[in-house]
């Protein structure tokens, strides 16, 4: 194998940079060429694809987003648009390809590696969705976002004596939820996961401002309902009149805690390494603080999905809000 190519596709994430710089790091540190293909699947069509130096992923570590840029293509998801991919990656005489994105993108990297393009899968997402990996790019930097959201927040509902809900992101997953609700103490955090009652969050709510508490936080996943839906459930059913925060698109920025810095360099780092061995049509991630590779296959199958550790952390979250 002489030359590699690396995309971004889907919702970008903090930790892609990282991931893009260990795959181009480590591919020249084995003397292979690697080419960087623009926005997605899309620009892989279009033949939007620029070999990448050392200089090119200068400086992008501690950035967030992604330097090929991002893109959905429903062109991709047609046999003639792969047929397209595939015919464009050979021009280049690309014959390894990393992809680093979400469940879309791992299904469109499992079509180029049934057609004969050895591609490895790189989870790129903050809403920690992804089977076969307990973390997901970005997911960390996500939680630390909404947590000082969350923080700032808490001031001012402090001052007013006022209950706020913020609805997080996370598509179907309610792991960022749960995460920053454990980590800021949300009196209420409510996950597609495990169908916490709202009765029993009104109940919850009364009780502790009885008890002489100042405010209080309830979290909402965008994936249970809208934060507007439980405002106005609370207000319908108790004297309070709750402020509603939409958290959005600033949850998907910002610089790459540690973490996701460390989870893009050794996941792209092992992406290199397997296709150097010959290996195709993988998913990387973590697992036990081990690097996984499991099929796509497994990954896209719904038995695969392990929820339970965020059932777990809602619960405690419950526990602890007396
Ligand atoms: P994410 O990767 O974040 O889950 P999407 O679901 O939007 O984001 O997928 C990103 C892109 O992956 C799509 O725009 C499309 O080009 C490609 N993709 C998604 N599903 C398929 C599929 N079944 N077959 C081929 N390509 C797909």
């Amino acid at each position: 194998m002489k030359r590699i190519g690396v995309l971004t596709s889907g919702g970008d994430s903090p930790g892609m940079n990282p991931a893009i710089r260990a795959v181009v790091k480590k591919a020249i540190y084995h003397g292979l060429e690697v080419y960087g293909i623009y926005r997605g699947y899309e620009g892989l069509m279009e033949g939007d694809i620029k070999k990448l130096e050392l200089k090119d992923v200068g400086s992008i570590i501690h950035r967030g987003g992604t330097i090929l840029y991002s893109a959905r293509s429903e062109r991709f998801k047609t046999e003639e648009g792969q047929q397209k991919g595939v015919e464009v990656l050979k021009e280049h005489g690309i014959e390894g390809l990393v992809v680093i994105g979400g469940d879309g993108s791992y299904r469109g990297a499992n079509q180029l590696h049934k057609k004969g393009i050895p591609t490895i899968g790189l989870p790129g997402t903050i809403d920690n969705d992804i089977n076969g990996t307990e973390y997901t790019l970005g997911f960390s930097t996500a939680v630390n976002t909404v947590m000082e959201a969350v923080d700032k927040i808490r001031d001012t509902a402090t001052s007013h004596e006022r209950i706020f809900v913020i609805e997080v992101m996370g598509r179907d997953a309610g792991d960022i939820a749960a995460w920053s609700g454990l980590a800021t103490g949300a009196e209420s955090i409510f996950i597609p996961e495990n169908s916490s009652e709202k009765p029993e969050m009104i109940n919850r709510l009364t009780a502790g401002f009885q008890r002489g508490k100042k405010h209080s936080i309830v979290i909402v996943a965008e994936g249970v309902g809208s934060g507007e839906e439980f405002a106005k459930y609370i207000a319908e059913n108790s004297n309070y009149e709750p402020r509603v925060t939409v958290l959005g698109y600033v949850q998907r920025g910002g610089s790459p805690v540690a973490y996701d810095r460390i989870l893009g360099t050794t996941l792209g780092s092992r992406a290199v390494e397997l296709l150097m061995e010959g290996i195709s049509g993988k998913a990387l991630g973590m697992e036990k603080s081990e690097i996984s590779i499991h099929d796509f296959d497994y990954v896209f199958s719904p038995e695969s999905k392990v929820t339970d550790p965020i059932v777990k952390l809602a619960k405690l979250s419950t526990e602890l809000s007396i």
